[in-house]
């Protein structure tokens, strides 16, 4: 019988423990698979989270993919349980809707004449005056103008990374908004987009019923009859190697487990520092940066009359990010269907001031700016909330990050019987799909001999465009 422990019981880890069930008929006694789960529960940064009778995510998590293996395994695990919903996702700016993905003839007739006259300029002069492209500012100024950049990209981006779009790098844009320009968006609204298949995927979605958490607490329920054993609570605390193999762990109960295989899809900076790296890799897993995000519900007595799913809030002078509308993912989301369940997204940094705010603070922050910028009425009245915080939500893909991920993943693969799967466990900007496809990845590492190479998933710019640009 070979160990296998897996850290983190989000999509990845347990996804990782699916596979391998699968591929080996069932483990036929070769192994023996435990789960270490930090938390109390299964789902990760893809669980749903209840309030007062009301179920919420964290973000708002659309099934989609492009994997054959993995609808199979979303198909098997929920069968009929999956609703398909319409999307509707708009941009909130100086208290109007705009369309998103932007639409030129809907942006022009919406900011009025002037502002028309003073966007129209400042395209012109950025196709004279194209700037070397360093930066996100850079790129996406040089492709639509200073001023139009300034109201669709700029603001939200800053919200979301915490950073100056100047400081952010232009490969960034360049892989996930590839091909847009005012070109291709004419383009496209003249002649009409003839991708329809991923149209489709961007019109409607999958949705299970009672949101992402129920895929994956059915998950582990249907792990826990394979004896798979989840040991909630549980980390490591230390780690034994001898040469370039991990040979045993202790836990944060003094338990001690003999290891044959480790698959992590914690943290990546949590997995390295249990290694006792030398100083170079600890450097730079120190200035990879994650940016955190904090998910505020609130249930309130009267429903808006909104059909988005979700919204991007472009105001400046509001903290809130982007708003989800919990009502039209799913009606079985909400108990009381004449009221509203609102998701009030901030984007911050980990003890940052707004991650240091009472509970009851953030609740009060997000009615008032909700309310202050007109996307609600002042007379509904809040009948409950609660407040979720995850922490390393988004990898920040800095200046720097490249260079020391690179040095992280030397160090990470002389050790022969390790895998990172997952999202913060990669370090890369995965969404589910290519959370759980890394996990499938490693199980057949174990089962066939360390072959596919997980660092690779991912790579498919054209899926990040279309579909990735606005998921998360
Ligand atoms: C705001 C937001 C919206 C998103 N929307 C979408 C969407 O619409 N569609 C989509 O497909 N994807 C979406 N995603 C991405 C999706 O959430 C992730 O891809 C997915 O949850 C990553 O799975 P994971 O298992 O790698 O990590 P996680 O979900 O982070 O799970 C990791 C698990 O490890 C546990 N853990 C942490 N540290 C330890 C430790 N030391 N020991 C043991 N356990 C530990 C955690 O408690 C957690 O349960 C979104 C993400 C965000 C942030």
């Amino acid at each position: 019988m070979k160990n296998i422990l897996i850290l983190g019981a989000g999509p990845a880890g347990l996804s990782t423990a699916y596979e391998l069930s699968k591929i080996s008929n069932d483990f036929k006694n070769e192994y023996n698979v435990l789960i270490f789960e930090k938390s109390s529960e299964v789902g990760g940064i893809s669980k749903t989270v209840l309030n007062n009778g009301y179920y919420f995510d964290l973000g708002g998590h659309r099934f989609f993919t492009k994997i054959e293996d993995v609808s199979n395994m979303w198909n098997e695990i929920l069968k009929d349980e999956f609703i398909l919903r319409p999307r509707l996702s708009r941009i909130y700016y100086n208290k109007k809707f705009f369309n998103y993905p932007v639409k030129l003839f809907d942006a022009v007739s919406k900011l009025g004449l002037k502002e028309d006259f003073l966007i129209f300029n400042s395209f012109i002069k950025s196709q004279i005056f194209k700037k070397e492209e360093i930066s996100f500012e850079d790129w996406v100024s040089n492709r639509f103008g200073y001023r139009l950049y300034s109201i669709f990209f700029k603001t939200y981006t800053e919200k979301v990374w915490g950073i100056p779009c100047n400081k952010i790098q232009a490969e960034w844009a360049a892989q996930r908004i590839k091909g847009l320009s005012i070109g291709s968006i004419i383009k496209r609204e003249v002649l009409g987009n003839k991708k329809e298949v991923i149209k489709t995927l961007i019109d409607e979605f999958l949705y299970p019923k009672y949101g992402p958490g129920q895929m994956y607490s059915e998950l582990a329920k249907t792990l826990s009859e394979k004896d798979i054993k989840l040991n909630y609570n549980s980390f490591i605390s230390s780690i034994t190697t001898e040469g370039n193999k991990i040979v045993s762990i202790i836990d944060n109960n003094d338990n001690k487990y003999e290891i044959d295989e480790l698959i992590s899809s914690i943290p990546i900076d949590e997995m390295v520092k249990l290694l006792n790296p030398p100083k170079e890799v600890l450097n730079a897993i120190d200035n990879l940066k994650f940016r955190s995000f904090i998910m505020v519900n609130l249930i309130f007595d009267s429903l808006v009359d909104l059909k988005d799913t979700w919204i991007y809030v472009h105001e400046p002078d509001v903290k809130l990010g982007r708003v989800q509308i919990f009502n039209n993912w799913s009606q079985y989301l909400v108990t009381n269907p004449d009221y509203s369940s609102i998701g009030a997204e901030f984007f911050c940094t980990e003890d940052d001031e707004l991650w240091n705010k009472e509970d009851h603070e953030l609740i009060k922050i997000s009615e008032e700016e909700l309310k202050k910028i007109g996307l609600l009425p002042d007379d509904f009245k809040i009948m409950g909330g609660k407040v979720v915080r995850v922490p390393k939500a988004y990898p920040v893909y800095d200046e720097e990050y490249k260079q020391n991920l690179n040095i992280v993943i030397d160090y990470l693969k002389t050790f022969e019987n390790l895998q990172l799967v997952g999202r913060a466990g990669l370090f890369k900007y995965n969404n589910m799909d290519h959370s759980i496809y890394t996990g499938f990845l490693a199980a057949r590492n174990i089962e066939y001999g360390k072959t596919y190479d997980i660092w690779g998933v991912n790579q498919d710019q054209e899926y990040h465009e279309e579909m990735k640009s606005s998921s998360d």
